[in-house]
């Protein structure tokens, strides 16, 4: 189906707003019921009840959840939910078709970053449509992937699929890709085995095939304090953090001058830098305590592990010089986020799949990590490709082209056509 452009203004005027009435009753001959421009006009109502959630990271996302729940309730879809420790969030999988038959994945994050002292021109919580453009926090950073993935769904609904659609949205993937672990331990509990996933995020309906990691630890180094006249007395927390912060910033340049390399990358290699720091008291004390945090961005060939290791066996050489003065002085660290790369084989049938339904041949990789490389870690075949532009993610004014979501749900019509004439992934 080609994508007719359309008056966007003059269509959210007239769109429905409750959710009931968002899909008009059809006649049960039409094989593929929904119109684009009634789609677009979902997808942008969509967009604006998602974006009023306030799911910043450190909020819980239980209103959008359940909003999208009972959503797709009323579309007769069930759901499951995987709730993290508190159950003050949840991860949402719901399948068209039978959850046992090995189907394909649109997955989204439902968690946005925080607005805090950014200077924003409208409300980021009240979505602000001008200029094609739609504007909100997580307009692009991706309420607007999910807005088009739900607003599909009536049209999967009219189709023939020859295997299941799955819907997957997870929590607290900003902080580290922590919820798309639970849903990954769920679905493998339920004995649910997806064949392939697209991670909508915004990569202007690219495919990409590969991101690095990102590990996130916290180093807590104890000294002693003392009065700063006495400095042979005391254990300085400061300096011994500051050598450590030296050797994770010599292990960086080690890493940037010998490899291993990936051209694909903007910044081709691993690496590593410290990003936090606080401690001590006063100028004159010697400091007692000094926390700070560094991160590792790791090649899909490279291994945090290793590199963690060695700073580890550093920090042991620096605590036995620490206790020769204090039996207390301690180096800690603490894992805070784990993102798994992402490395799809540019052959792999999701990558040939993708870029046919993109109508674009060109594969890339991006600079940041996704819930892409653990759903790939746990077997499910991943590339990232949605609609909007990374650039203006976790911005002021952050915003998606509706052009874009044009793209995008012609690219997820494009994918139930074709789920109509075969089974896609195996
Ligand atoms: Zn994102």
């Amino acid at each position: 189906m080609s994508l007719q452009r359309f008056d966007h203004t003059e269509c959210v005027a007239n769109a429905p707003v409750a959710s009931e009435r968002l899909y008009p009753f059809l006649p049960p001959n039409l094989k593929h019921p929904m119109t684009t421009s009634t789609t677009l006009a979902n997808t942008i109502e969509l967009i604006k009840t998602l974006v009023a959630f306030d799911t910043t990271s450190r909020e819980s996302n239980l209103g959008l959840i359940e909003f999208v729940r009972d959503h797709l309730k009323g579309l007769g879809l069930a759901t499951r939910l995987s709730y993290d420790a508190e159950k003050r969030k949840a991860n949402l999988f719901a399948t068209l078709g039978d959850q046992k038959t090995r189907g394909i994945v649109l997955c989204g994050h439902t968690d946005v970053v925080p607005v805090d002292g950014q200077a924003w021109d409208t409300d980021p919580f009240k979505a602000h449509i001008a200029d094609g453009r739609i504007y909100g926090r997580g307009a692009v950073d991706m309420k607007g992937f999910i807005a088009a993935s739900l607003a599909m769904l009536p049209a999967y609904m009219h189709s023939e699929l020859k295997q299941p659609l799955h819907i997957g949205l997870t929590y607290d993937e900003e902080v580290g890709c922590i919820g798309v672990q639970t849903l990954i331990r769920d679905l493998a509990a339920a004995n649910i085995h997806p064949a392939g996933c697209f991670v909508g995020e915004p990569t202007r309906m690219q495919v990409m095939t590969g991101h690095k990691g990102m590990r996130v630890t916290r180093c807590r180094v104890r000294g002693l304090e003392a009065h700063s006249s006495m400095v042979p007395e005391a254990v300085n927390a400061i300096e011994y953090a500051g050598r450590l912060i030296e050797k994770i910033r010599s292990m960086s340049v080690q890493l940037q001058t010998n490899g291993p390399f990936d051209p694909l990358f903007q910044t081709p290699h691993t690496t590593m830098q410290t990003g936090v720091i606080k401690g001590g008291t006063a100028p004159n004390i010697v400091a007692k305590d000094c926390e700070f945090i560094f991160d590792c961005r790791t090649l899909p060939q490279g291994n945090a592990d290793e590199l963690i290791k060695q700073v580890h066996e550093y920090a042991e050489v620096l605590k036995t010089e620490m206790r020769k003065i204090s039996a207390q002085a301690d180096i800690e660290f603490e894992t805070i986020s784990n993102s798994a790369p992402l490395s799809t084989d540019h052959e792999a049938p999701i990558s040939y799949l993708g870029k046919a339904l993109a109508r674009n041949n060109l594969l890339g990789r991006v600079s940041f990590a996704t819930d892409a490389g653990w759903l790939n870690h746990a077997g499910i075949p991943c590339v990232v490709i949605g609609p909007g532009d990374i650039a203006v993610a976790h911005k002021p004014n952050e915003f998606i082209e509706i052009s874009q979501l044009e793209e995008c749900l012609g690219f997820m019509d494009r994918l139930r056509e074709r789920m109509t004439q075969e089974v896609l992934l195996a």
